[in-house]
């Protein structure tokens, strides 16, 4: 028989199109979690359907741009830089975001949100319609539809209204706040019950499916049970399913000879000194600014560590148009910069902040030679960059303190040490406990989220939710 088909709708496509001219592309995959997770999921013939990022106005761009990417079993959708204003930067960044992760807007934006708002999720809903013609172009019966993230809560509506049959899933990347919080957007219902059109609606922690559920019993009166929510007898099934990473993929990444030497000059580098480490997009949810603090009051408080350890912060720049994010940048650089000056000496500074990303290779390098990974995110749909430092930590068997307020800390909290990253003086003292951390202890907390990380990968993410979906769909046809 041949295999299913699976169209994963996501707003951005997992490949960068670059224009070579009139007709010609170059493009190149990137590989996020998502694909990873796709390319292990062997029983599906998987077809991508998104934004592939680039404003394209002329039909001979988008032609050849179409055909490009069908190689890749990519299908663009098309979006002009006006929409993507609106419907992107407007509803999805600007609003969504911050309140999927309990962030208030900047006092001198809130009035001009107020004023857009309507204007900002038409646009989003036209875009999601948008997505949906794109997918009903292309869907051949019994397809699976896998819709994903806060930029697609309108989609599942659109195709259901044109096609009851079709199979749809909605997966939600991020947190789902407390009903208290998804309740001040004025599209509350709307977005809910669009959601709710899906058969199956996934998030990654049991407290985001938890939060979803009492939404739509407080806010849409409908009811709730250990399934799902359910409206008139038709049952929307609601449920957790953690993501993983590709964890073989990091650990075979660590055999590579680049790698290695990677490794060896690291070591060298910071030789003689403990190596803490931070990787985050440079984003308010991240808590950077909060882990720096207590970075620094460690220091403070313990002089005899001063030359003895080292934090390495990537800040992978992101969103660098908006002035929040600017904002933030300078705030990080200007206490990285205060401390260094505090405690830096001739011949070494405290902290080590770079602003860009790194490939690959140098970050598994770099996981690998840590001896205490920080995470403070402030909230966090799950957070990889925790699951990513375990796989790599096979032999130095490192230390992560984690953020109770990552989907992460569901999952590692037996193994990690869990902090509040807004409790300077606890994170700051459990730096002080990691670092002094007997190897017996660190063994025992390393194997317990080594053997998790191991266990529940992307693949077995992706194959789980999608069975699940196959399954509410025949247990909604045995029911009627
Ligand atoms: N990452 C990367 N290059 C870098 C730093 C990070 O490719 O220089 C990747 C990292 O490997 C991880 C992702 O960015 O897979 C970050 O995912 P996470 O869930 O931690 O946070 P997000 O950025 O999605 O909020």
């Amino acid at each position: 028989a041949s295999k299913q088909r699976l169209l994963v709708v996501a707003n951005r496509l997992p490949v960068s199109a670059l224009r070579r001219g009139k007709d010609s592309w170059q493009l190149e995959i990137s590989v996020g979690g998502l694909v990873s997770a796709l390319l292990g999921v062997k029983e599906f013939e998987t077809r991508w359907i998104g934004w592939a990022g680039v404003n394209v106005p002329d039909e001979i761009g988008k032609e050849a741009l179409t055909k490009a990417l069908a190689e890749k079993r990519c299908i663009p959708v098309f979006l002009d830089e006006e929409i993507v204003h609106q419907y992107y930067n407007g509803y999805c960044n600007n609003i969504l975001w911050p309140l999927f992760h309990y962030l208030g807007l900047p006092q001198e934006d809130r009035l001009a949100t107020t004023r857009s708002f309507q204007s900002q999720f038409d646009a989003y809903k036209k875009a999601n319609q948008m997505f949906a013609d794109v997918v009903n172009e292309h869907y051949e019966e019994g397809d699976v539809v896998w819709c994903h993230d806060y930029h697609l809560m309108f989609l599942p509506k659109c195709l259901k209204e044109r096609n009851s049959k079709m199979k749809v899933g909605w997966f939600l990347h991020t947190p789902f706040p407390s009903s208290e919080i998804h309740r001040t957007l004025p599209s509350r219902s709307e977005l809910l019950r669009s959601v709710l059109a899906a058969d199956l609606v996934g998030f990654h922690t049991y407290d985001y499916a938890r939060h979803f559920v009492s939404a739509c019993t407080r806010i849409l009166g409908l009811e709730g049970t250990p399934e799902g929510v359910e409206d008139q007898g038709k049952l929307t099934r609601v449920a957790a399913f953690p993501i993983g990473i590709d964890s073989d993929r990091f650990i075979r990444a660590l055999e590579l000879p680049q790698v290695q030497d990677h490794m060896k000059e690291l070591k060298e580098r910071f030789a003689g000194r403990k190596v803490m480490l931070g990787v985050d997009r440079l984003d308010m949810i991240k808590g950077i600014p909060q882990k720096i603090l207590a970075f620094e009051k460690f220091l403070e408080e313990n002089p005899d560590w001063r030359d003895k350890v080292v934090l390495l912060q990537i800040a992978v720049p992101t969103r660098t148009d908006v002035p929040e994010y600017q904002k933030l940048t300078s705030q990080v650089h200007e206490i990285v910069g205060r401390i260094n000056g505090r405690f830096g000496t001739l011949t070494a500074v405290p902290i080590h902040h770079l602003d860009r990303s790194l490939d690959f290779h140098a970050l598994c390098a770099l996981y690998a030679v840590t001896d205490v990974a920080l995470v403070t995110s402030l909230r966090d749909g799950m957070n990889l960059v925790s699951y990513e430092f375990v796989a790599c930590q096979a032999s130095k068997k490192g230390v992560l303190i984690l953020s109770e307020f990552a989907g992460a800390a569901q999952s590692l909290g037996a193994g990690a040490i869990l902090i509040n990253p807004w409790n300077v003086t606890e994170v700051a003292s459990s730096i002080g406990y990691a670092l002094n951390m007997p190897a017996d202890e660190r063994e025992k907390r390393h194997h317990h989220n080594f053997i998790h990380v191991t266990t529940h990968t992307s693949q077995e993410w992706a194959a789980t939710f999608v069975s699940e979906l196959n399954d509410t769909i025949v247990e909604a046809q045995l029911r009627t």
